[in-house]
């Protein structure tokens, strides 16, 4: 099965103590797409701007992804600027600018199946929900959101949390939206809006899957170098959908495994600068991580 991916496509510019990179890839979609494609075809749905260069839309179709759904408007690129302190536990926001996603009313092409996977990935809520109407989706939905929107457009992210499958967001986030410190009352709290299943990812601390009564906890693959943490939630993202999506039924160990793929993945992304890491690496490099990833939590 396919995996549809809808959210930004941007340029970043990103400073952390390791260095700085100008208009460089970046975007929820970019990331979260070419996370997936290691499990599985993508379709992107975005928007760019006719100052976005060609060599991005290149290195998406090499890695088997689909960018008909990207579609080159007359204006900017959406740009976001941000700055990480020395421990790399946040990124203050110094500028998004929307630009080409400003009244962005996208078209789906034909290709995109109601059956695939729908990875709704962080952007204004309103265009998420606009295109989970518009896909009818069968198969597993999942959502992620940033702190920007719980801010802006609750409303509508809460109507949309009832008609998704999975629901993602950060510790802070998560605290943000139910207005509790405790992050299983903040899980339950969003589990009682409509998500059936509820992922908080807590960064180099792991991450938190809620459903029902299940609560399982992964870490964070252990690494002696983090340059750039940016893209790392969608890439999880990218990963949980991407391995999901393979599975007919989705059995209580495949949502497991997906989420260690989903911190292996992200592990890779935030080793480099903008999409480099997910870029340089392979399958192979995947398997081996997660085949060590298995021995590092064995007791
Ligand atoms: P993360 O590190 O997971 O928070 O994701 C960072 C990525 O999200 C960057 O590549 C940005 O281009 C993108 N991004 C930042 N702000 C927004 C926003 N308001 N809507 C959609 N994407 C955004």
């Amino acid at each position: 099965m396919r995996v549809t991916v809808i959210g930004s496509v941007a340029l970043d510019t990103v400073e952390t103590p390791y260095g700085k990179r100008e208009d460089v890839l970046g975007g929820s979609a970019s990331y979260a797409s070419l996370s997936a494609s290691f499990f599985a075809p993508v379709n992107l749905i975005s928007v760019v701007g006719t100052d976005f260069p060609k060599k991005y839309l290149a290195a998406f179709r090499k890695r088997d992804i689909d960018v008909t759904g990207v579609e080159t408007k007359e204006g900017k690129t959406f740009r976001w600027k941000a700055r990480y302190p020395a421990d790399l536990s946040h990124a203050e926001t110094l500028a998004t600018g929307l630009n080409v996603f400003t009244d962005f009313k996208p078209s789906i092409p034909p290709n995109i199946s109601s059956k695939d996977s729908l990875l709704l990935a962080n952007i204004d809520p309103e265009l998420q929900d606009r295109i989970f109407r518009s896909v009818k989706p069968e198969g597993i939905v999942a959502c992620d959101t940033m702190n920007l929107w719980i801010e802006r457009e609750k409303k509508a992210l809460t109507r949309l949390l009832k008609k998704v499958d999975l629901f993602l967001l950060n510790d802070a986030e998560a605290r943000q939206f139910s207005g509790e410190e405790n992050l299983m009352d903040a899980a339950r709290h969003i589990a009682s809006k409509g998500a059936r299943m509820v992922v908080i990812k807590k960064g180099e601390h792991g991450s938190l899957f809620f459903s029902g009564g299940v609560c399982f906890v992964v870490p964070a693959y252990p690494l002696q170098a983090v340059k750039d943490p940016t893209g790392a939630g969608d890439t999880f993202a990218g990963g949980m959908m991407g391995y999901l999506s393979r599975r007919s039924k989705i059995t209580d160990r495949d949502l497991r495994r997906s989420l260690v793929y989903g911190s292996i993945l992200a592990s890779f992304a935030v080793e480099r600068f903008s999409v480099d890491g997910l870029l340089k690496t392979s399958p192979e490099k995947v398997n081996d991580r997660y085949r060590h990833f298995r021995s590092l939590t064995k007791f």
